[in-house]
């Protein structure tokens, strides 16, 4: 399995964090795999698939319409296009220069994230609002939805949202106030799943654009994901995206997809073209989705706390390591606090030793390294274990 990577020279790691891009993704679901080497040998109208790939979308989600994207980030990037331009073609074709455009997204100043960038990347300009002060002492009140609307001017081209259970204004909270002045909100969801059923959830929240990640929790490609809601919304994004070499009277969409006689016009390549997806990706995010969907939630969740206690029981004896079993999340972890040297030395000997092993550093400040069990591959329990008991063995005499 890893003739491949031995080919090239490359290290297979030991996946503790859970799907990320810097770990390239996650283990790929053979079906998923399988479809896409199909998918490959065979070659088909690129617009007739995304259709196809558009009612699958609107059947797991609810959402009218749903187009692939080459991640969760394309996705913003498409959906910022999208709520700028509209179905204009002028306008497609001068993104990101947005002068004389509304390009204005605002924002909670607490969900400002490194992802935003793709937003901005479309034009966009990001309107903050709010002041989650972390240090008077008063409590973190954040935004409150009275600020959101206070910002909103003719300049505004929608509302920036990214959900989390944490979020504040809530999500219903942000499209009442934004569908009140006729404002597109665009949901950054790409985290968000499982379970599977807040895809639904969110598209009934009313969001008119929502981007999800692919390669996370679906199990897709790595480079793919979804971005689905409003039908008009969504085919101005697959305009920006979509190849549109076209010689005249040759495009030709599906009529539920993609209007074309509304058009004034063929926008030519737009904005998203740098992010294309190919036919592989359309084909395993379909088949990922699919299995994701149809899931039982409840056995992958014994799965994981079953592999979250052995790796609890494996490190118990290990000196100098406290363990946090936390069987009651939704991807249930282990945090461990080594007493020995800080949490970040033992995170630098782990990713940078052999085998190379990377659990989630997200709670760094916290003095926390978090072992996550979804991208863990059989024997992985058992290196993490030998490898932590060997270092902290090693730092115990040193
Ligand atoms: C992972 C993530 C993204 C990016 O998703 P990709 O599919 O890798 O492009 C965007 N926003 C948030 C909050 C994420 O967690």
């Amino acid at each position: 399995m890893s003739g491949i990577y031995a080919q090239l020279g490359i290290r297979p790691i030991v996946n503790a964090k859970g799907p990320s891009t810097r770990l390239s993704g996650g283990p790929m679901r053979p079906e998923v795999a399988t479809a896409m080497a199909e998918a490959a040998g065979v070659c088909v109208d690129i617009v007739e698939l995304q259709a196809a790939a558009s009612a699958a979308i609107a059947r797991h989600s609810g959402a009218e319409a749903g187009l692939v994207t080459s991640g969760a980030a394309a996705g913003l990037m498409l959906g910022a296009a999208a709520c700028i331009a509209g179905l204009d073609p002028a306008a497609m074709a001068r993104l990101p220069d947005t002068r004389g455009l509304k390009n204005r997204f605002i924002m909670s100043r607490s969900q400002r994230n490194q992802y935003d960038h793709a937003v901005r990347a479309a034009g966009a300009e990001i309107v903050e609002v709010g002041l989650p002060d972390r240090y008077a002492g008063a409590g973190v009140r954040d935004a409150e939805p009275w600020e959101i609307e206070a910002a909103i001017d003719e300049r505004t081209a929608g509302i920036l949202h990214v959900a989390d259970v944490a979020s504040r204004p809530s999500l219903a909270e942000i499209v009442a106030i934004a569908h009140a002045h006729g404002l597109p909100v665009l949901v950054d969801a790409a985290a968000q799943l499982p379970p599977a059923s807040n895809l639904r959830r969110l598209v009934d929240s009313g969001a008119d654009l929502i981007a999800v990640s692919g390669g996370k929790a679906i199990g897709g490609p790595q480079a793919s994901g979804i971005l689905c809601g409003r039908r008009e919304l969504v085919a101005s994004a697959a305009l920006q995206m979509l190849d549109m070499d076209y010689p005249a009277g040759l495009f030709v969409p599906p009529a539920g997809f993609i209007d074309a006689g509304s058009l004034k016009g063929l926008p030519p390549h737009g904005i998203g073209r740098a992010c294309k997806v190919g036919k592989e990706q359309i084909v395993g995010l379909l088949v990922a989705l699919e299995l994701f969907m149809a899931g039982d939630e409840d056995a992958m969740r014994q799965a994981w706390t079953a592999t979250i206690t052995d790796l609890a029981g494996a490190l118990r004896e290990v000196n100098g390591l406290e363990l946090e079993p936390r069987l009651t999340e939704a991807v249930p972890a282990l945090a461990v606090v080594p007493h020995a040297m800080p949490a970040s030395e033992l995170l630098r000997l782990l990713a940078l030793g052999q085998p190379v092993i990377q659990p989630d550093p997200g709670e760094l400040d916290r003095n926390r390294l978090v072992f996550r069990p979804t991208c863990l591959v059989p024997g992985d329990v058992q290196r993490i274990a030998d490898r932590l008991r060997t270092l902290l063995r090693a730092d115990r005499r040193g």
